[in-house]
Order: structure tokens, then sequence, then C-alpha cells
């Protein structure tokens, strides 16, 4: 629903709105923020909140460091848990500017929102489901670095075995009250591991949506004593944490990825589609799975994918195609975790996904059969390339890539790949546990 200033004004008043949380997040993806009293909003709703940008990671240099916060008002909610002495607080997520009115470069959303401009130029809105996973641990030890289970419960797992079914169903109720439209909440693989599903929307929605669950999720996860993880892969020899996305093109009210004409009924620009983000695999790989970490989960036997492939049955692929069809055709792109930054994230998804279109790019074959157990030679022979193996290979991919590059632009571009080349080295020189268990004695 489309809110207006008015309606903004309204709730204020008749809700006994004190506080409003202003909110954007830095090119890591982090929620920023910044609290005002309700009776400043007229000067927040102007763009004229004035901060520090030199303070934000990937932000800008002392000496230009001023920057504008523009409220989105379609964005307005309040924060269900949040009261203080009856007065309740409410949230905008925010578009960054420049002193002179021009948008900041190095804001994530709008990052986004150019990328998104360009698909509205070529007729194409991008919609997107995500599948967001993630652990919960006991917060005491999780502090201390110990990532210690609730439960021991499996995919599906009824309680009283999933103990972590009552936060849950309280993570679910608070993402309901803010207007989320969730379609399904569950205990997955591993011990206290859950994924919550909600409604697909438009990119830039959808990110924002993102930002919001991972935060409602903490929040409640903290009230209960417990710690909510978006690592990826935060336990050794057990699934790590994905968050599929489920991507669409619509065309005034079409489904562009259909056509009842084709044999699998998945139309040309679909198959174009596939085959952009299959071209910029690696490449995108270092945004949509940011972390060190986030390449321990790509790993054979763990139901996450390794090779850039796409099937339409098989689950082991990059990109599988639901069987759903009409206006619910979608390819499930399966490679990202949910440490990404959703904004650059299903910026540079999109990005390489217009570009297949642009040049005509047409996919090889569907992989149906099980690539795990074909041998190097024969991936090899069938053109099977392997998603990166390490941040390190991914960083290198994106530096290679000019048409990803230019889908973060300069400023993002710049700053993302400085941070992750500082956070690689500085993970390189580690001697980790594993090695002087391994070596200290025998050697
Ligand atoms: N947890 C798996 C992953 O890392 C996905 C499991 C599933 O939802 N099928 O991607
Ligand atoms: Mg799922
Ligand atoms: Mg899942
Ligand atoms: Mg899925």
């Amino acid at each position: 629903a489309v809110k207006t200033v008015e309606d903004i004004k309204a709730a204020i008043r008749d809700m006994n709105i004190g506080t409003i949380s202003l909110q954007f997040t830095d090119i890591l993806g982090m929620v920023k923020h910044v609290e005002i009293p309700a009776d400043q909003i007229d000067k927040a709703l102007a763009g004229e909140l004035m901060f520090d940008g030199s303070s934000i990671e990937g932000f800008v240099r002392i000496e230009e460091s001023d920057m504008y916060l523009r409220p989105d008002p379609d964005t307005f909610v309040i924060l269900p848990w949040k009261t203080f002495e009856g007065r309740r607080t409410a949230r905008l997520i925010c578009d960054i500017y420049n002193p002179d009115g021009t948008p900041f470069e190095g804001d994530p959303r709008y990052v986004l929102k150019r990328v998104t401009a360009e698909a509205a130029e070529m007729g194409y809105i991008m919609n997107v489901g995500p599948e967001p996973e993630f652990f919960l641990f006991k917060r005491m030890e999780a502090e201390q670095g110990h990532p210690v289970s609730t439960d021991r419960a499996g995919y599906f797992d009824l309680a009283p075995v999933d103990m972590s079914e009552e936060v849950r169903a309280q993570i679910v109720l608070t993402l309901q009250e803010m207007g989320f439209e969730v379609e399904a909440a569950h205990h997955e693989v591993a011990p206290s591991q859950h994924e919550i599903d909600f409604k697909y929307a438009d990119a830039v929605t959808t990110a924002d949506n993102i930002v919001t669950f991972r935060f409602v999720v903490r929040t409640i996860a903290l009230k209960h004593g417990l710690h909510a993880t978006f690592m990826p892969k935060p336990l050794y020899g057990v699934n790590g944490s994905g968050m599929h996305l489920h991507l669409s093109l619509f065309r005034g009210g079409e489904n562009a990825f259909y056509d009842p004409e084709t044999p699998d009924q998945l139309s040309e620009v679909a198959k174009q589609f596939i085959a952009g983000i299959m071209e910029h695999a690696p490449a995108i790989t270092a945004v949509t799975n940011p972390l060190v970490n986030s390449y321990k989960r790509l790993v054979p036997g763990h139901e996450a994918p390794i090779y850039v492939t796409w099937a339409h049955r098989n689950r082991s692929p990059m990109i599988r195609i639901p069987a759903k069809r009409k206006l619910s055709t979608r390819i499930e792109l399966r490679s990202p975790d949910p440490s990404a930054n959703p904004y650059l994230a299903l910026a540079v998804t999109l990005k390489a996904g217009l570009d297949g279109i642009k040049r005509g790019l047409m996919p090889p074959e569907p992989v149906e059969g099980n690539i795990y157990r074909m041998s190097a030679a024969e991936r090899k022979e069938r053109g099977i390339a392997s998603l990166p193996g390490s941040l390190a290979e991914a960083i290198q991919a994106l530096e290679q890539d000019p048409v990803i590059l230019e889908a973060l632009g300069r400023h993002v571009a710049s700053h993302y790949l400085e941070a992750k080349k500082i956070e690689w080295e500085v993970y390189q020189t580690q001697v980790t546990p594993w090695e002087l268990q391994e070596y200290l004695m025998k050697y």
C-alpha cells in the first residue's frame, strides 16, 4: 500500500508514536539508524536531516562527509515490540542524498534503484521472493563465540522436539503485524536452523523487507535469550544457511518468463536471463556470498550449489526452475546466502540477467543428472563451471567483470573490493584451531 506524508502524520497522531527511527544500510548491509522525536517528522520528510557520512562503512571521506536522509514514506511501519511509557516507535527507510541534492552513489538502495530503472527502461519489473534461513543459538554462549544449538530437531520437525517453535511463532506474528505476508515457517535440516518465507515483491521492496526481516528475527530471538545468526555456515558438518531467491520479470501485467508455446513453457527472455546469470555467476557471487565463511557453505553434500548449472527437477544446481507456470513462472537462484547486502545482491543479479537479455545469450542444456557423481573430465566436456571456491576467487572474478562492476558503480565497487580484500588477507594469515590440532604435534 502506498503511504503518503498525510498517512504518516495521521498515524503519528492516532497511534501515539513518540519516536521515529530513520534507517539506511552501509555497503556491507548493516542497518544504521538515527532516532528523532516524532515532532521532527516534517523536517525529516522534507529531507532536511543531515548526518556525518564519514563514520559509515564504505561511505565518504571526512572532508566530504555531509549527507542528507530522505525517508521513503512507503516504508513507514510501527515497530511492534517497542513502547516507552505508552509511546511507540515507527521506522522509515531512507535514501541518501548529497548536499547538492543528487543521490549519493555509495547508497546501496540507490545502486539497486539504478539497475531497476534500467530494467524499467527495457519494460521489465523484477519480482523477488526470498527464502532466508538462519540459526538460533544460545545468546550467552554465542557472545563468547560458541554456537550452541537449542534443539536437535530436523527438517519440518514439530514441537516438543523443536524448542524454538515458540520463538519462531512470535517472529512470524511480529512480521505479520508489520505487514509481511508470511508464506511458510519451518525448522530446517540442521539443528537449530530455521526458515521463514515471505511473499514476493518488486526488488527494492524485497531488499527493504530482507533488511527488516533480519533485524526483526534478531530482536525477537534476543527477547528469548537467543542469538539469531545469518552467518552462512556456523556449524561444521551440517547444512549452512542459504537465501534462495525466486526471480521473475513482469512486463505490463504479464509474466515475461512464461511462454505456453515452448516445450518447457519458459520464454526466450527467461532463457536469456538464466544465461546472463550463469555468465556472470563468478562475479555476482562476490556480492551474493560476501563472507570468507560463505564459501564453507558452498561445498558438496549440504544442499548448496557448487556448479554453475540450471535444471528443472534436480535440486543441486545453482538455478532450479520450480514447476509453477503462468503468472507464477520463475527461476530459483540457490547460491545466495543471507549475509549478503540484499540491495547489492539483487542489483548484481538483475544486472546479470538483463545483460543476458540484451546480448541474446542462450544457456547450455539443463543438467538434470547428479553433477556430484560426474568426473572432473565429464564436467569439463559438458562445459560445467564451478562457483568460486573462496572469497579470494570471487573477488578476482568481480574485478574482471565490467558489467557487474558497472552495476555497483565506481564508488561502491571500489569500497566493496577494498573491504573484502582486507577481510580475505586478515583471514588468510590466521593460524586456526584446526591447523594446530592437525600439525602441531605431528610435524
Ligand atoms: N540450507 C541449504 C542451503 O544452504 C538449503 C536447504 C533447502 O532449503 N533445500 O542452501
Ligand atoms: Mg524453502
Ligand atoms: Mg530451505
Ligand atoms: Mg528453495
